[in-house]
């Protein structure tokens, strides 16, 4: 099974993602992680990138595709991935068109103002990419590798702001892009609830 995730930044795809990683035993690609890692090298091309990532910019197209194509060749895609943070417009969503038979896009739907709550109490471990946020989890390591975590650049006011911006006018696009394998699930809700219509959704989509 081929997926992408589509949703606005902080609108909970990635913890989706990763649900649906463990059940269906498939990668997870986040094209933000894997900038991510990057950006932990030490040479110009990182601190380029590390640039455009605290912006909240979008990379340029040639270097995320490249990249992308490189991951979905790797032996682990063979039978499926699920692409969490790509494609992010439509000229990434006609790249991939040509080197990928996507099966389904999952959209996952929240207000603007919750995102910009959600995202300003967002905290992420730099190791192993987990998730906590503040209203929950008071302490300061992660509970998963001990790491201590810390409040992502673009999860700053400012940051925040400028990447909904980028979300609405190239991202959002894609929701028409996409109309006819869409699945639209809201994640105004306990995440295990939302996870649970995702998963029937799968499970019967699998079925057919
Ligand atoms: P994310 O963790 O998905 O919110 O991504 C963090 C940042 O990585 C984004 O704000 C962009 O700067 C960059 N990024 C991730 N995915 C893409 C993409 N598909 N195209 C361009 N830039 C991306």
């Amino acid at each position: 099974m081929k997926i992408i995730l589509l949703g606005a930044p902080g609108s909970g795809k990635g913890t989706i993602a990763k649900r649906i990683s463990q059940d269906y035993s498939i990668p997870q690609i986040s094209t933000g992680d894997l900038f991510r890692a990057i950006v932990k090298e030490e040479n110009e091309f990182a601190r380029k990138i590390k640039e455009i990532l605290a912006s909240g910019s979008l990379v340029p197209d040639e270097i995320t595709i490249k990249m992308l194509k490189d991951r979905i060749e790797k032996e682990d895609c063979k039978n499926g991935y699920i692409l969490d943070g790509f494609p992010r417009s439509i000229p990434q969503a006609e790249a991939l068109k040509k080197i990928a038979q996507i099966d389904t896009v999952l959209l996952v739907d929240l207000p603007f103002d919750t995102i910009i709550e959600r995202l300003s109490s967002r905290r992420t471990c730099p190791n192993c990419s987990e998730i906590y946020s503040t209203a929950k989890y008071a302490g300061d390591t992660c509970l998963k590798c001990g790491h201590k975590i810390i409040q992502r650049d673009d999860d700053k006011p400012e940051a925040i702001k400028h990447r909904l911006e980028v979300y609405e006018k190239t991202t959002a696009p894609l929701i028409n892009f996409y109309s006819d394998r869409l699945f639209k699930v809201s994640n105004d809700r306990e995440i295990d609830e939302t996870y649970r219509s995702v998963k029937a959704f799968l499970d019967k989509a699998g079925e057919e």
